[in-house]
């Protein structure tokens, strides 16, 4: 089964479960997603920095982010000291991870992935997102972490900061 099978027929299940529960979609999967984070974390936690790639979602930078897109996504100017994605580059770099990268979408990772052979990716992320993430990278036997976005959208987004920044130091 595909990753993109698997996540429909999750996001079916969840579904169900939402209607019958009196919750939201959203609650839940957030719910399945740490689940996943949490069997992922030990593995995770052993890769070294240097094996190591973070993946940004464009959205969640400054909305007047000047960084070009080009044929590796957006590249980051470091014009705001306060912007998320320059915060959480920078962190990266300082730790010694093999690279970060701002995506245009989705579609990008596989590119990534094949450029930079990493071992162990951490992505920031919505929902629906972080688990065709998960699961697509668990196909490549790369084991990954989201941590999901504090306000979503398209545009304008938020992280919780201190989360992605203890996220990105996780070691064994
Ligand atoms: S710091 Fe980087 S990502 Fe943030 S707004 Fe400036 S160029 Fe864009």
């Amino acid at each position: 089964m595909t990753a993109s099978t698997m996540v429909g027929e999750i996001l079916a299940s969840i579904k169900r479960k939402a209607e019958e529960m009196g919750c939201t979609e959203k609650e839940l999967l957030r719910e399945y997603i740490q689940q996943l984070n949490a069997g992922n974390r030990t593995r995770f936690a052993r890769e070294p920095f240097s094996k190591r790639i973070l993946l940004l979602p464009q959205c969640l930078r400054e909305p007047d982010c000047s960084a070009p897109q080009t044929e590796e996504g957006y590249i980051c100017q470091q014009c705001n000291p306060d912007c998320q994605v320059n915060r959480l580059s920078q962190e990266a770099k300082r730790l010694g991870y093999k690279g970060s990268y701002i995506l245009p979408g989705g579609s990008m990772i596989a590119r990534v992935i094949a450029a930079t052979q990493p071992s162990a990716v951490i992505g920031i992320s919505c929902e629906k997102e972080a688990l065709l993430g998960i699961l697509t990278l668990e196909d490549y036997g790369i084991v990954a972490i989201a941590v999901l976005l504090a306000r979503d959208g398209c545009y304008n987004t938020a992280v919780d900061l201190e989360e992605a920044l203890a996220t990105l130091a996780l070691t064994k």
